[in-house]
């Protein structure tokens, strides 16, 4: 069975808007006196753990989309083999195939 790409791609474009939609806006374009400064500053404390996950995930979905339009997806970054689709569907952002990367793990430790 093949990796059905356009499903994936909706369900990530979903996932990045869903994504952007939660974001805070950015300092910069913050208007108002210190009070609401103030609270911004600590708001975005706050989000700021939040935040960085959000930058990972949007990077992860956005690498994801850009190998669906290069027509990579799916296929291993180190060995160039198909990555099984259960590996894909439990594993959206997955680049390596379950070899390369229980090799990758074993070469960090
Ligand atoms: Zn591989």
């Amino acid at each position: 069975m093949a990796i059905d790409v356009q499903a994936v791609r909706r369900k990530l474009e979903a996932e990045r808007a869903q994504l952007l939609a939660r974001s805070i806006p950015p300092p910069e374009t913050a208007r108002g006196d210190e009070a609401d400064l103030a609270a911004m500053a600590q708001a975005k404390e706050q989000s700021q753990w939040l935040e960085q996950d959000q930058k990972k995930r949007l990077a992860q979905i956005d690498q994801a989309l850009a190998r669906i339009a290069a027509g990579t997806y799916g296929i291993c970054d180190h060995c160039g083999k198909p990555i099984p689709p259960e590996r894909m569907e439990a594993k959206p952002y997955a680049t390596l195939c379950v070899d390369c990367q229980s090799k990758l793990e074993k070469k960090r430790k």
